[in-house]
């Protein structure tokens, strides 16, 4: 029987893994299956757009997978069996072997952080909770306020993209730091505050959120903070599947892998993307990141095929280029980086920032050996 080859997850790191597993491996010796909660390629870093009311290109996986061996499975996993090397599923047959697993199930918004978030805030970190602030923000009257709690990259790009979106509404970004633009040098965030003072997005540091209403926030040490729509943005968190089928994995639930990207507790498994702590070229671990996702995904395929061949891989490199910040369609900034993720002094902004990150979105779309993530079903 020939190995099997299961790439659950086809996000960045999933889908690029399986494809191009599927052109290394000969299909008399290894079989490849993706499985994937839909039928459809979601680009996460575009969904601050989707919110906003813009419409994204539908990207089929059936069509980004024609002409591959992969055999592509619609379902959602629910459970690994490790002892017998099963994951279970939602649909039938309900469960599916493998040999050997890639889990690349990607990451989701903490709404766990403080009491009513579940409840009552909306976030950017998937396809469904995005369609749902997109439908709120597009009912608020003229003058309705929309609370961005979070001043990280994801934070900024939806203030922004919200204000841009709809200038007749209120946009608040909220940040327990002393300062929104960490990591960036002094020009950056220069420009950065410019561009939200520009898009009138008023920022409030150091004010900490304590819980979520339905009609705003409550601050720790401060006056409760009214809003019609709060939108939580403070980092993701990986999904439990893996912590609760036993696999070693750190304090968020990414699991642990050494340089191959192998789970450091079960030898047949390996981890990509947003739900792997790898460590990246400086020894810190790695970011939730295309930056990371890709070159991951592209690793742990030559790692795996390297194995199934008898050879000894290499580690996989892990390292950064820039930070890139979209704040709307038409500015933004990129802080270019050394491979440790410093920053470096040059700095692109404005309209010039814009088109680059533009670019590179596109880029990771469409690019990479024999199209590795495919083109979109427009064509465009
Ligand atoms: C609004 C936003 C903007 C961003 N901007 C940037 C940016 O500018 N630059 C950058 O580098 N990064 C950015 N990111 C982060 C980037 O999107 C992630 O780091 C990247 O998507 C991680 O890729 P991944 O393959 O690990 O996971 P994902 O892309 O999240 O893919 C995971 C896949 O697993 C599937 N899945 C999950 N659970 C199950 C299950 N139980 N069963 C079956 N399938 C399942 C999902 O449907 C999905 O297809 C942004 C993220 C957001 C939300």
């Amino acid at each position: 029987m020939s190995h099997r080859v299961v790439v659950v997850g086809a996000g960045y790191a999933g889908l690029l893994a399986a494809k191009r597993l599927a052109h290394k491996l000969r299909r008399s010796d290894a079989t490849v299956t993706l499985v994937n909660a839909s039928d459809r390629f979601v680009e996460r870093v575009r969904l601050h757009q989707l919110a906003a009311g813009q419409r994204l290109a539908g990207l089929s996986l059936r069509q980004q997978l024609r002409g591959t061996s992969v055999e592509l499975v619609v379902a959602r996993v629910t459970a690994i069996d490790t002892a017998g090397r099963t994951l279970c599923m939602d649909v039938a047959p309900g469960v599916i072997g493998y040999d050997t697993l890639v889990y690349a199930l990607g990451s989701r918004g903490r709404l766990d952080d403080v009491p009513g978030a579940v409840e009552h805030a909306y976030t950017v970190a998937d396809l469904e909770h995005a369609t749902r602030l997109r439908h709120r923000v597009a009912e608020l009257a003229s003058g309705g306020t929309v609370a961005v709690v979070g001043g990280g990259l994801t934070g900024l790009e939806t203030a922004s993209e919200l204000a841009e979106s709809y200038p007749e509404l209120r946009v608040r970004l909220l940040t327990g730091a002393d300062d929104i633009g960490s990591g960036l040098v002094a020009r950056a965030r220069t420009h950065l505050r410019r561009a939200l003072d520009r898009l009138d997005v008023s920022v409030h540091p150091k004010t900490v959120v304590a819980a979520v209403r339905r009609d705003g926030l409550n601050i720790r040490d401060g006056a409760p903070f009214a809003a019609d729509a709060v939108v939580w943005t403070t980092g993701f968190r990986t999904p439990e599947l893996a912590r609760a089928a036993g696999f070693a994995t750190d304090e968020s639930g990414r699991i642990l892998v050494d340089a191959t990207l192998r789970s450091v507790s079960h030898p047949e498994v390996y981890a990509v993307g947003d739900a792997a702590a790898g460590v990246s070229v400086s020894g810190a671990p790695s970011r939730m990141s295309c930056q990371t996702a890709l070159p991951m995904g592209r690793g742990v395929a030559d790692v795996i095929a390297a194995r199934l061949m008898g050879r000894d891989p290499g580690p996989v490199r892990i390292g950064y280029i820039f930070t890139n910040i979209s704040l709307g369609r038409r500015d933004g900034v990129v802080q270019f980086t050394h491979a440790d993720d410093r920053p470096r002094r040059f700095v692109l902004t404005g309209r010039a920032a814009a088109a680059f990150k533009e670019t590179v979105v596109r880029s990771t779309v469409r690019s990479g050996p024999r199209g590795e993530l495919g083109r979109d079903e427009s064509g465009s």
